[in-house]
């Protein structure tokens, strides 16, 4: 049986690839330092490690009693907002993270290594939607501290023969379709889930970031991907490094929707007014951001399954009905 690490599995999205890895028969065992993840996301039948990837001696302990055949790696901060506030929790641990795990899945012989990585590596770029070759021009610290991973996996491939993929996530959004994991973030920060909780009357109303946007109402354009085809997209992607090989893809539904469209879409599934205000921009958004994700579609034959609106927010509003308090409701 093939065994893997996945560091973050506690976490939104590694949770969601942890439970897809179970159900096509890998063995999976997650290191989670728990900081944002929970470990009752984490399906029963992987093995779990609560730890910390800064603790060096930890990490080699996770490879003297295991051998795996490739790692997934997810654990990270993660948010653009507070990397432009605490850079060093980005350029510094998220690095040093990251290297203390490729140091020793060097050493323990790993040949596969798939990078959780992201959209806010192109800031500038020269077309839309954003194609895999375009240029990087990271956003922020996170999006710095992305582009040092995929970096330090350039040198494991030419010294270790380590086949990498870096798979660059636009919006990652909705739930798992029976609802048994899904999104947890305290505090939330994201879109959807903050509409969700104005919905259920945990929050009094949605702020929009900005109206004055240059799209055609005015709000920010975001291309949200379904969590269930970020999952899928990271299996195809393992399978592929058997043949050596490294990629890199970026993965989004190649359609953007703006603020405004996703906020009347969950009005319409929940069936309530969620009031909304305008506010000021929130500083380092780009008016617009959609992927072309053609090169994982050509090589791997990878597509959304889970591409409209609809049925995004219907899995997250899913899952946050029956989880009004996240992993902690009864
Ligand atoms: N947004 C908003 N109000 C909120 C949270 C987010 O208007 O309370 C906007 C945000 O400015 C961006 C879009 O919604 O234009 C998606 O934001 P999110 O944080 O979900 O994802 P990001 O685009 O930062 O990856």
């Amino acid at each position: 049986m093939t065994k893997v690490l996945v560091t973050g599995g506690a976490g939104y999205i590694g949770s969601h690839v942890v439970d897809m890895l179970i159900n096509r028969g890998y063995t999976v065992v997650v290191f989670d330092n728990l900081y944002t993840g929970h470990v009752e996301a984490v399906h029963k039948d992987a093995t779990f490690i609560k730890g910390d990837l800064l603790d060096k001696p930890a990490v080699d302990q996770v490879f003297a009693d295991h051998q795996f055949d490739g790692i997934l790696h997810f654990a990270s901060h993660t948010l653009v907002g507070e990397s432009m506030e605490k850079p060093w929790l980005y350029l510094r641990d998220n690095a040093v993270a990251a290297s203390n795990l490729l140091e020793a899945a060097a050493a323990g012989g790993v040949k596969r290594f798939i990078l959780s990585s992201t959209a806010n590596l192109f800031d500038d770029p020269a077309v839309i939607p954003i194609v895999a070759e375009e240029r990087i021009v990271p956003g922020s610290p996170y999006g710095e501290s992305k582009y040092i991973i995929e970096r330090y996996l350039h040198w494991m491939e030419r010294i270790y023969g380590m086949a990498y993929c870096c798979l660059r996530y636009f919006n990652a959004s909705g739930a798992h379709p029976d609802g048994h994991i899904g999104e947890d973030h305290t505090p939330e920060y994201h879109l959807i889930p903050i509409i969700l909780q104005v919905a259920l009357g945990q929050r009094e109303k949605l702020t929009i970031f900005g109206e004055d946007y240059d799209t055609p109402d005015g709000t920010c354009i975001r291309d949200y991907i379904h969590v269930m085809d970020l999952a899928e997209a990271h299996v195809l992607a393992f399978e592929a490094l058997a043949d050596g090989k490294s990629r890199k893809f970026n993965l989004g539904n190649g359609k953007g929707y703006s603020i405004r469209e996703v906020l009347e879409t969950a009005r319409v599934i929940t069936g309530e007014t969620i009031p909304a205000v305008t506010g000021a921009r929130r500083p380092g958004d780009p008016a617009t951001l959609i992927a072309d994700s053609t090169r994982i579609t050509n090589e791997l034959g990878w597509r959304p399954e889970f591409a409209s609106l609809h049925q995004i927010i219907e899995t997250a509003w899913n899952w946050h009905k029956s989880h009004p308090n996240g992993y902690t409701s009864k």
